[in-house]
């Protein structure tokens, strides 16, 4: 059977597992733990290798440049989209107005956790490039594997070729590694989802009114994002088959789902870009590792619409340059939120700061906060894979999604 409906079935077992048998999940959640262990292990050797192979296989530095800049745009461009895309929703439904404040759940502490935006720009540049890997601070690791695989093509020709080989050698063997881990996704999977099915559904089987339709309208927006607005950038910029595309991400995109890290799957979805989709190494190597770290597409509609919807329920009206700065605090906070559950929440405080609404706010999405980060994190693995297809394609890459 093929491994994405194994994690489908594996989804749904733990759903109903989780929900009839809550007490018995204490049993089951070593699968879960065991499986995101080793996916964090291989993170860091695996972007280390596969950033300076890539970028060595670039050759001269205007390339490494001009990929750069078209990936940025590509970033920013689409998590812009749906900041957009959330903002017209939540202004045509007002899912926040009228919304019962009393049962605000408290949130101390959140706002010191958000950081600023400076410290975003600080941890690009580690000060001990040995503690940034120990405590997996990836932006750090890709600024060092950047600047390493770039010098690597300014050394002596002897030097050069052995630490390129060097470096692919171990890179093959991180895929290899990755590939093996794969294959116990399914129990993954219904590790974390069952323990998460014991400790939330109770709470979601609650949330009725103003919450739920605040939540569908989120969930409205990110499918209108993902199934719409980044498969015609894929067909009309990137002419590539968007759908084909997607089911080839079937295993990354279950796992972002069910892992809510966007950072944990990265392994998944390096292997599936490259191996299904025909990705290059080169191309991957650099898109996917800064995508899972900054591009948060579906982190950026949550943080608007978050923001609009406390907005709502304290009757605060936004004005026009006030909705303006939501939007550029919502990518801002995409960008600093790291791939990892719940991140986006902690971040909303950067937007609910800048236009000066009350923290407290953030205890009133608490509740859904989880099922939507699953279906968050999704969109941003999806439009990462996506942004890797159209850059490959700018590059006339083939690609097995081509047109
Ligand atoms: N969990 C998300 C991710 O890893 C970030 C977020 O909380 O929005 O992509």
């Amino acid at each position: 059977m093929k491994l994405h409906w194994q994690i489908l079935i594996a989804l749904i077992l733990a759903v109903l597992f989780g929900y009839f048998a809550p007490n018995a999940t204490d049993y089951t959640s070593w699968m879960g733990d065991i499986f995101l262990r080793a996916l964090k292990m291989v993170i860091i050797p695996l972007i280390l290798s596969s950033i300076i192979s890539g970028v060595t296989s670039m050759g001269e530095g205007s390339n490494l440049g001009r990929l750069g800049f078209k990936t940025m745009i590509y970033y920013l461009g689409t998590s812009t989209l749906a900041i957009l895309t959330g903002l017209l929703i939540v202004n045509l439904v007002k899912p926040g107005v009228g919304v019962e404040l009393g049962f605000t759940q408290s949130v101390e502490g959140l706002a010191e956790q958000a950081g600023s935006v400076k410290d975003i720009l600080y941890r690009l540049i580690p000060d001990n490039i040995v503690d940034a890997m120990a405590q997996g601070t990836i932006l750090s690791v890709i600024f060092f594997a950047i600047v390493f695989g770039y010098f690597i093509t300014k050394v002596d020709e002897t030097y050069k070729n052995s630490l390129k080989t060097f470096f692919d050698a171990v890179f093959e063997v991180m895929m290899k590694v990755t590939l093996f881990i794969i294959k116990f996704t399914p129990l993954g999977i219904f590790g974390i989802v069952a323990g998460e099915v014991a400790r939330n559904s109770e709470q979601l089987a609650n949330i009725a009114g103003s919450l739920a339709i605040y939540s569908l309208c989120v969930i409205a927006g990110l499918l209108i994002h993902a199934l719409i607005i980044l498969p015609l950038i894929v067909r009309f910029i990137g002419k590539a088959k968007p759908f084909a595309h997607l089911k080839n991400m079937a295993t990354p995109l279950l796992t972002a789902f069910s892992t809510s890290s966007s950072s944990a799957t990265l392994p998944l979805t390096m292997e599936a870009l490259e191996h299904k989709s025909g990705v290059s190494n080169k191309i991957t190597s650099f898109t996917l590792p800064l995508g899972a770290t900054i591009n948060m597409d579906g982190t950026a509609l949550y943080e608007c619409m978050a923001a609009m919807f406390i907005a709502q329920a304290y009757g605060v009206d936004l004005s026009f340059t006030q909705q303006v700065f939501v939007v550029i605090t919502a990518l801002l906070a995409s960008i600093g939120a790291a791939g990892i559950p719940m991140a986006g929440l902690v971040m909303i405080t950067v937007v609910l700061t800048a236009v000066g609404l009350p923290l407290e706010g953030i205890g009133l999405i608490l509740a859904v906060d989880r099922i939507l980060d699953m279906l968050r994190t999704a969109v941003n693995v999806w439009s990462d894979s996506c942004g890797a297809v159209t850059v490959a394609r700018s590059e006339n890459e083939e690609t097995t999604v081509a047109i």
